[in-house]
C-alpha cells in the first residue's frame, strides 16, 4: 500500500533524518529492522553517540572539582547541557535544572525531599488513571508513610481525563497533583495547563511527568506554569541513566537535599554539614557525566530539527497508522483521545499480546507487548496487556505498512 501524497503535508525529510541514526540501518531475521518502540527508549543519532565517545577519548576527568584542564573542560560540557535544558524547558534559570538519573528519580526525588517535608497526616495527593507505575509508587510509598491519601482521577472510554471529577478531588487537604503529560500506554496528551490552573486553585502544587512529552512537543514549564517538571535523557534520544528534574526556584530552595554526599555540601564538620547551593545540594556524587553531555547533543538535535515539525509530522504518522489499524478485522484500538500522541495501542480479538509481538518480531518489527508498567491502565480496560507501536520523527509510513502487514500475517497464524 502507498502513502496518499495529500497525507504527509508536512515535508518532512525523514530520509535524510534516517542517516542520523545508525542502529536503523541493520536487518534483524533478515527483514529491515521497522523500530516502532520509541516509547520505551528512542535511538541515538550519531550527535549524541560522538559526543558521548569524545569526552570518553578526550575530556574524560571528573567534574566541578578539579583544577586542571580535562577536569575544566568536563566540567564546562556537562554544565552546558543544563544551559541547554533550561532552554528546552523555557525555565527562568540553570538553577532550576536538576540532573537526575531519569523520570522515575525526579519524581522520588520530589516524594523523598518535597513530599516529606510538606505532606502530613490526613492530606491528600492526586494522580490520574493513566499514570506510569513511576508516578503512582513514590506517592503511594509517601502517603503510606504520612497517612495520607492518593486520590486518582478518571478516565473515560477513550481514555481521556475526565476534569469535572478531577475537580471534585481538589479540596483544602490537596498537597499536590501528580499526571504525565502524554500517557505512554494510550498516547492521550492531558490539558496539563488547565490540571495545574486547578490545582493552584486550591491551593496544590503540580508536577508533570513529562517522559513521553519531551521527545515529541514543544515544553514551556513557564507557560504551564508546572512546579516540578520532569523527563528522561533516553526517551529524548539521548543516553539511558541522565533526566532531567525541572523546579520552581523558590520551592527548590527551601526542600531538604535529596542524598547525601559530595558535591551537594559546602562544609563539613563531624559536628554540622552545611549544604552546597541548588541545584548542587540535590546531586550528590559523581554523576552520568558522559550522559549529561550525550543528552546536551540530544537536546540541540531535536530543537535543530523543530519540536513543531517533530509534532506535526509524527501526527500525520498517528493519523496514517490509524487509518491502516483501524481496516484490520478484529483489532481494537485502546486509547483514542482526541488530543494524541503517536502511540498505536491495541488488542486482536482471540490473540496475545506477547504472540503478536513474537510473530512481528521475526519479521523485523519491534514493538512493545505487556502492561506497559501502567497496570491500572489495563485494568481499567479489562484486558491483560496490549501490543503498542511507538512512533519517533525517523518513522515513515511504509514502516506502518509493514506492520499491517505483519499483522495480517500474525492472524493468518493465528486465525
Ligand atoms: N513516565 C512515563 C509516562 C514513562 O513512559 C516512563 C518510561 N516508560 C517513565 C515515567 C519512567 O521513565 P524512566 O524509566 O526513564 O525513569
Amino acid at each position: 500500500m502507498s502513502t496518499p501524497r495529500s497525507m504527509l503535508e508536512t515535508g518532512f525529510d525523514v530520509e535524510k533524518v534516517r542517516e542520523d541514526f545508525p542502529v536503523l540501518k541493520q536487518t534483524i531475521h533478515a527483514k529491515p529492522l521497522v523500530y516502532l518502540d520509541s516509547a520505551a527508549t528512542a535511538q541515538k543519532p550519531f550527535v549524541v553517540i560522538d559526543a558521548i565517545r569524545k569526552f570518553h577519548e578526550v575530556d574524560c576527568a571528573n567534574i566541578h572539582r578539579g583544577v586542571h584542564e580535562l577536569s575544566q573542560r568536563s566540567t564546562a560540557a556537562y554544565e552546558e547541557t543544563r544551559g541547554k535544558a533550561k532552554r528546552f524547558l523555557n525555565a527562568r534559570s540553570r538553577s532550576e535544572v536538576i540532573f537526575v538519573r531519569g523520570t522515575t528519580e525526579g519524581i522520588n526525588l520530589v516524594a523523598s525531599t518535597w513530599g516529606r517535608q510538606n505532606v502530613s497526616k490526613g492530606d491528600e495527593i492526586i494522580i490520574s488513571a493513566l499514570e506510569h507505575h513511576s508516578n503512582i509508587v513514590p506517592w503511594q510509598m509517601l502517603c503510606e508513610e504520612k497517612d495520607a491519601t492518593l486520590r486518582v482521577i478518571p478516565m473515560n472510554d477513550r481514555g481521556e481525563l475526565i476534569l469535572e471529577e478531577y475537580e471534585k478531588l481538589l479540596g483544602p487537604r490537596t498537597r499536590l497533583v501528580a499526571v504525565g503529560h502524554v500517557s505512554n500506554a494510550l498516547g492521550t496528551i492531558n490539558p496539563v495547563r488547565a490540571i495545574v490552573d486547578m490545582a493552584h486553585g486550591v491551593g496544590a502544587l503540580a508536577l508533570i511527568d513529562g517522559a513521553q512529552a519531551a521527545p515529541h512537543m514543544k515544553i514551556d514549564v513557564g507557560l504551564l506554569d508546572a512546579d516540578f517538571y520532569t523527563f528522561s535523557g533516553h526517551k529524548v534520544f539521548g543516553p539511558t541513566g541522565i533526566g532531567v528534574l525541572y523546579g520552581k526556584a523558590k520551592l527548590l530552595d527551601a526542600m531538604p537535599p535529596y542524598q547525601g554526599g559530595g558535591d551537594m555540601i559546602r562544609t563539613v564538620t563531624f559536628e554540622k554539614t552545611t549544604y552546597n547551593e541548588v541545584p548542587y545540594k540535590f546531586e550528590a556524587g559523581t554523576p552520568n557525566i558522559a550522559g549529561g553531555i550525550g543528552m546536551g547533543a540530544a537536546l540541540d538535535y531535536v530543537t535543530n530539527l523543530g519540536l513543531d515539525r517533530i509534532a506535526a509530522y509524527e501526527h500525520e504518522l498517528l493519523v496514517y497508522g490509524t487509518q491502516l489499524l483501524s481496516r484490520i478485522p478484529g483489532l481494537r484500538m485502546i486509547g483514542t483521545a482526541r488530543e494524541k500522541a503517536a502511540v498505536l495501542s491495541f488488542v486482536i480479538d482471540g490473540i496475545h499480546p506477547h504472540d503478536i509481538g513474537t510473530v512481528l518480531d521475526r519479521m523485523g518489527i519491534a514493538v512493545r507487548t505487556g502492561h506497559h508498567c501502567a497496570q491500572p491502565v489495563m485494568d481499567w480496560f479489562r484486558i491483560p496487556a496490549t501490543t503498542r507501536a511507538s512512533l519517533a520523527f525517523y518513522n515513515t509510513t511504509s514502516e506502518l505498512d509493514a506492520l499491517a502487514d505483519g499483522l495480517r500475517k500474525v492472524k493468518e497464524v493465528f486465525g
